[in-house]
């Protein structure tokens, strides 16, 4: 075999990249990943915003994302920098869920049981609609929105408005009446519905650059692959059995590609492999929707009762303590998902609207400074009967990893991690 063919190429230095390689240096593989960008991390990366290492966006982490914790505990030295806290859905005033450190079921119907915010009927309502959807293992005969299932089953009111809609568009990043019902019944099978740990938050206590895709290069090189930053794979092409990757450096034959970009870059990057034309269709025809986060920085003493807490009623969903989780006091770091107001407003509006809504949380009307960090497409319109591509490509030895691809999960880390295994197994059988 030629030496080109031996070799394999990841283009794409996001979670499902950084997965991939990871998942073939765990083989013995060596592996060269190429990424466009400074830094790796893609759409969760660290981001220096006002002299200080932040993230393009703070991410949540769930105790069933099982594939990216055990990379994770694979590149990591020491203990993961991760709190873990039972989930707690907790919009002061208005609503509060719970989960106590009970064996599986008994915490959810615990849980469920004592909701703050909620009336009987609706406690006992939503217990009713766990135990269906427990019955039917969390499977849907045809796909229909996250809407128009909650109708079906009387998730009406407080349970609509403080449970399930705010937890279908973190989940999903896409509103209850577009979000596909199936997938949102994954995440809540593989989280609220199994043991009791899949439920948990863990909060990241480093940025995101630090969290996975960093120590994840460091492991790559130790195991003799490369990770090449600033370096965009330009285009693809059939090379005899194998594929030749171009760069501004030049041309470079590999025996199996892993392209891992975002699916907005895919119809360019493979323009020249016409057995991918499907896919490309498939792609051109998703929506985007945008998270916009917003930080606030506050006087070191203000503090928030939790680290995360939910708001209402405003433009602000929920709102992270970093002081809490990164040691950088009196930040608060706002989290907008989908779309809405927030997008026609200038930055300094936005922030002024979303300062008032927690200056009952903070007891201070103006914070020291604000900045506004906009991802108008941060992850693919998850809608109802939504067909993404599979991770196998009509050519053998181009594969598909990211948050896009086909598989339970919405645009997640955890999605991206999956997929970028799942291509990795595919090389080494
Ligand atoms: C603000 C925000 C908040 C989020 N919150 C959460 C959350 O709380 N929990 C959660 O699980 N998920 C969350 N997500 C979703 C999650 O971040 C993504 O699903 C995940 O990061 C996608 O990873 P990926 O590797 O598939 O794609 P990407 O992260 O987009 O990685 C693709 C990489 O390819 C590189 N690239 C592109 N073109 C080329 C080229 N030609 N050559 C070489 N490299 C190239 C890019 O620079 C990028 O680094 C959030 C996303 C955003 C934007």
């Amino acid at each position: 075999m030629a030496d080109g063919l031996k070799r394999v190429a990841v283009i794409g230095g996001g979670w499902a990249g950084m997965a991939a390689a990871v998942a073939l240096a765990e083989k013995g593989l060596p592996v060269t990943v190429f990424e466009a960008a400074r830094q790796l991390g893609g759409r969760a990366r660290r981001a220096a915003i006002h002299g200080l290492p932040l993230d393009n966006g703070p991410h949540l982490l769930l105790g069933a994302y099982r594939e990216s914790l055990r990379l994770m505990a694979r590149v990591h030295p020491g203990p993961l920098p991760l709190k873990r806290i039972p989930l707690r859905l907790d919009v002061p005033g208005h609503f509060r869920l719970s989960l106590p450190r009970l064996p599986a079921p008994l915490h959810l119907a615990w849980g469920l049981l004592a909701a703050q915010g909620l009336t009987w009927q609706e406690r006992l309502a939503a217990a009713r609609f766990v135990r269906w959807l427990k019955r039917r293992q969390f499977r849907l005969g045809q796909d229909a929105s996250v809407e128009s299932l909650l109708r079906g089953h009387g998730q009406d009111g407080g349970l609509r408005r403080h449970l399930w809609e705010p937890l279908c568009l973190a989940a999903l990043n896409t509103p209850i009446a577009l979000a596909s019902a199936q997938v949102f019944l994954h995440v809540l099978r593989d989280s609220l519905a199994a043991e009791r740990a899949a439920s948990d938050m863990l909060l990241p206590l480093a940025d995101f650059s630090a969290l996975f895709p960093e120590p994840a290069a460091a492991y790559v090189r130790r195991q003799g692959g490369e990770v090449r930053l600033s370096c965009p794979v330009r285009h693809i092409r059939r090379q005899n059995s194998g594929l030749a990757l171009a760069t501004d450096g030049g041309e470079e034959s590999f025996g199996q590609v892993i392209c891992a970009v975002p699916p907005q870059r895919l119809p360019s990057l493979t323009a020249e492999l016409p057995e991918l034309a499907e896919t490309r269709k498939m792609v051109a025809g998703f929506h985007y929707q945008p998270i916009y986060s917003l930080y606030l920085q506050y006087p070191e003493d203000r503090r928030l009762p939790a680290p995360l807490l939910g708001l209402d009623g405003g433009l602000g969903q929920w709102v992270f303590d970093r002081g809490q989780t990164h040691g950088q006091k009196g930040l608060m770091a706002v989290v907008i998902s989908g779309p809405g107001r927030h997008e026609i407003l200038d930055h300094e509006a936005l922030l002024d609207a979303v300062a008032w809504e927690l200056a009952p949380l903070l007891g201070q009307q103006r914070p020291l400074w604000g900045k506004v960090v906009a991802e108008r497409r941060a992850t693919f319109s998850c809608e109802a009967g939504l067909q993404r591509p599979s991770i196998a490509t009509p050519l053998a030895n181009f594969h598909l990893a990211g948050d896009y691809t086909e598989g339970d999960y919405p645009a997640t880390l955890e999605g991206a991690a999956r997929s970028g295994i799942a291509c990795a197994a595919r090389i080494t059988g």
